[in-house]
C-alpha cells in the first residue's frame, strides 16, 4: 500500500516539476490503469467462463505493461501513444464485429476519442478519433452492417455512432480547456521562476539563482571558474550626498554596464551584497578574463557620473581570482580569494583591478 502511495505520488511530482512530459506521464498513468483494469476482468471474464474475452482482455492488458516498459525504458512515449491508439482502435473494433457480451463490449468503442485526446496531442487525437468514427460508421452504417452478428438493435446501429460523435466533442472541449489552463500554468511558472532568480533593483541574478547555479555546476562534476567581485567606491558617501534614490540610480547603471558586458558569453551576474556585484566567467581564458575586468572598470568609470569623492566620477573596485571548482569548499574559496583581491584594489587607491587569475 505504501508502495502504490510513494510510486503514485512520484508520477503526480513528475507531472507537475516536469510539466513538459505531461503526455509522457499521462501515458503511463493510461497504461497502469488500463493493465489494471483488464487483469480484473481477464479474471471476471474467466470465472463467467466467456474465454474468448477473457483472452482479448488478457492480451490488452499485456500490451499495456508493454508499452509502459517500452516508454520507461527508451522514453519514446510518442511511438508508445501512437502503438496504443493503433491497438486499442483494433480491439474495440474486433469487439463490435464480434458482438461480444450480447453486444454490450461494443460500447468500450465509445471510449476512444477520450482516450486518444489523454493520450496524445490535439491534432494526432482528432485525426485518430475521425478514423474511429469512419471504422464506425462503416461498419454500422454500410451494407456491412449485415455481416454483423445478431445482437444489436436497429435503433442501436443508428444511435451508437452519435454518442461516439458526442464523446468526441466533449473530450476536443475538454482537452481545450486543459491544453490551454495548463499553458497559462506553464508560463506562470516559468514567470514566477525568472522573478525569484531576479534582484529588483537591477535585474541581475541574485544569491537564489547563485546558489541554484552552484548546485548544477557541482552535480556537473567540475568548472575553470574566474570570479569578478566589484564593489563601488565611496558609495556611503555618494549616499549621504546625493540621497539614497540617487544611489539606486547608480547601482542600476553599474548593474547595466555588467548586464550589457556579460551578455552573450558563459557567464553570471548577480547582485551579491548591497552595492557588490559578483562574475563568474567560465570556459574563458585567463587573458580574455583579466581583459574582461578592466573593461567593466573602464565602462562603469566612462558613465561620468559625478561623485564628490575619488576623482570626481562614481568608479568601482574589482578583485579577481580563478580556480578549478569541484566541491563546495572550493567554491567558497573561490568567492573568498576574490573577496580577499577586492580589499587589496580598495587598499591600493580604488579604481583599480587586483588579484591574479590562474
Ligand atoms: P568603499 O569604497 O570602501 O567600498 O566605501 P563604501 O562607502 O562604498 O563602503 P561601505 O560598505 O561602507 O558602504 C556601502 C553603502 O552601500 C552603505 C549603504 O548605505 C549602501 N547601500 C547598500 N545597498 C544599497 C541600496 O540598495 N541602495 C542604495 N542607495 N545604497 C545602498
Ligand atoms: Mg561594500
Ligand atoms: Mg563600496
Amino acid at each position: 500500500m505504501n508502495y502504490l502511495k510513494k510510486f503514485f505520488r512520484g508520477l503526480l511530482e513528475e507531472m507537475f516539476v516536469n510539466m513538459t512530459n505531461r503526455l509522457c506521464v499521462q501515458l503511463r498513468l493510461f497504461c497502469i490503469a488500463g493493465a489494471g483494469i483488464s487483469i480484473i476482468m481477464t479474471v471476471l471474464n474467466m470465472i463467467k467462463a466467456e474465454y474468448r474475452l477473457g483472452l482479448e482482455t488478457g492480451i490488452s492488458a499485456v500490451f499495456c505493461i508493454v508499452i509502459y516498459l517500452y516508454t520507461k525504458k527508451t522514453g519514446r512515449y510518442l511511438a508508445g501513444s501512437l502503438c496504443m491508439a493503433f491497438i486499442l482502435l483494433g480491439m474495440f473494433t474486433l469487439y463490435v464485429v464480434g458482438g461480444l457480451v450480447e453486444g454490450f463490449a461494443a460500447l468500450w468503442f465509445c471510449l476512444f476519442p477520450f482516450i486518444c485526446f489523454f493520450i496524445l496531442q490535439m491534432k494526432p487525437a482528432i485525426l485518430f478519433s475521425g478514423i474511429g468514427l469512419s471504422v464506425l460508421i462503416a461498419l454500422l452504417w454500410t451494407p456491412l452492417q449485415h455481416t454483423l452478428p445478431p445482437v444489436y438493435t436497429q435503433n442501436f446501429l443508428l444511435r451508437f455512432p452519435f454518442l461516439y460523435v458526442g464523446n468526441f466533442v466533449f473530450s476536443l472541449a475538454l482537452n481545450g480547456f486543459y491544453v490551454y489552463t495548463y499553458g497559462r500554468l506553464l508560463q506562470l511558472n516559468q514567470k514566477f521562476e525568472y522573478l525569484s532568480n531576479q534582484d529588483g533593483l537591477t535585474k541581475l541574478s541574485n544569491r537564489i539563482y547563485l546558489e541554484q547555479y552552484k548546485q548544477n555546476l557541482l552535480e556537473k562534476g567540475s568548472a575553470e571558474l574566474h570570479a569578478l567581485m566589484l564593489d563601488v567606491d565611496f558609495f556611503k558617501q555618494y549616499n549621504d550626498t546625493y540621497g539614497h534614490m540617487a544611489g539606486d540610480e547608480v547601482l542600476k547603471s553599474v548593474a547595466g554596464v555588467i548586464l550589457r558586458l556579460s551578455a552573450g558569453s558563459e557567464s553570471i551576474a548577480v547582485r551579491y551584497g548591497g552595492e557588490e556585484f559578483l562574475v563568474l566567467l567560465q570556459e574563458a581564458g585567463k587573458e580574455e578574463a583579466a581583459a574582461f575586468a578592466e573593461k567593466l572598470l573602464h565602462e562603469i568609470h566612462n558613465l561620468k557620473i559625478p561623485h564628490v569623492a575619488g576623482d570626481g566620477y562614481v568608479s568601482v573596485s574589482i578583485g579577481i581570482s580563478s580556480r578549478k571548482v569541484t566541491s563546495e569548499e572550493q567554491f567558497m574559496n573561490l568567492l573568498n580569494e576574490a573577496d580577499k583581491a577586492l580589499y587589496c584594489a580598495k587598499q591600493s587607491g580604488r579604481n583599480c583591478v587586483s588579484g591574479k587569475l590562474v
